[in-house]
């Protein structure tokens, strides 16, 4: 099996919260000897917000400038195409983007009803709220989004955490029924860097979900979320030493939204 250095999870700024050029970020990638670099921007949604992600008026271009760059440094390093696509139980999916020619599709929680959880702006709703309770409906939402079939990677699995409010229950436990059906729906484990950055000084997901994963079976792969630059391939080491440590050997990247497996 080939060895390859992976991150799978970068944004541009057609977000409207991220900069730098997308051909910045791929010559910076290629600077830190990534061999497989995914973009996975914030996907256009059906009647939602419009503000923190790709317009869909902009679809088109996001997805030639990254084929065009993928051409111009085939030689270099494999540039893939994804989205991030947020999953707020069932609603507000595009279907062109659930039908666009993708390497892989991201799925991830950021809403609970229509709250930005991990949006600094909207934070003062943690003390209106039940901290068990988000806690076990942003798991049941992930439950759903596994159960929907629609993905192929879970994004940064334990977000809730990003302003350290932490559940009173084991996180294992509340997280055990999102794991299985991930599991059943062959879906894989993003380990996303972008945790260090903020208040948990960790990575998605915490370590005891991770172990969790792994007696599962559920593979791995890796992110950097970056919205800039200088946080490409940011705390690699940290998250590929992790993956180690808890028993993973392999990682998986993924081409026309079909596994291929690498060490790392
Ligand atoms: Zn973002
Ligand atoms: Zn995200």
């Amino acid at each position: 099996m080939t060895k390859a250095k992976i991150d799978l999870h970068n944004h541009t700024y057609l977000c409207n919260h991220a900069d730098g050029s997308m051909e910045e970020y791929v010559l910076e990638a290629i600077s830190q000897n990534i061999n497989i670099f995914g973009f996975s921007e914030h996907a256009p949604m059906l009647n939602f917000e419009d503000g923190y992600r790709l317009l869909r008026k902009d679809q088109d271009f996001y997805q030639n400038s990254i084929l065009e760059l993928k051409e111009k440094y085939k030689n270099k390093i494999d540039i893939l195409l994804g989205y991030e696509v947020d999953y707020i139980d069932g609603n507000y999916l595009e279907e062109s983007i659930l039908k666009a020619p993708v390497d892989y599709l991201i799925g991830s929680v950021h809403y609970l009803d229509e709250w930005g959880f991990d949006n600094p702006e909207f934070i003062g709703e943690y003390d209106k709220r039940d901290i068990d309770k988000i806690w076990e409906e942003y798991f049941t939402a992930l439950t759903n989004m596994a159960r929907s079939g629609k993905f192929d990677i879970v994004g940064h699995l334990d977000l809730m955490k990003v302003f350290n409010f932490l559940p009173n229950k084991s996180m294992k436990e509340l997280s055990f029924d999102a794991l299985k059906e991930i599991k059943k729906s062959e879906m894989v484990i993003e380990i996303n860097s972008s945790g260090f950055r903020k208040a948990p000084k960790e990575q998605y997901p915490s370590a005891n979900i991770l172990e969790l994963a792994f007696e599962l079976d559920i593979p791995i792969t890796f992110g950097s979320d970056a919205h800039k630059i200088s946080q490409i391939g940011l705390y690699y080491d940290d998250i590929t030493l992790l993956a180690k440590r808890i028993g993973y050997t392999e990682c998986i990247s993924f081409k026309n939204r079909e596994k291929i497996k690498y060490n790392f």
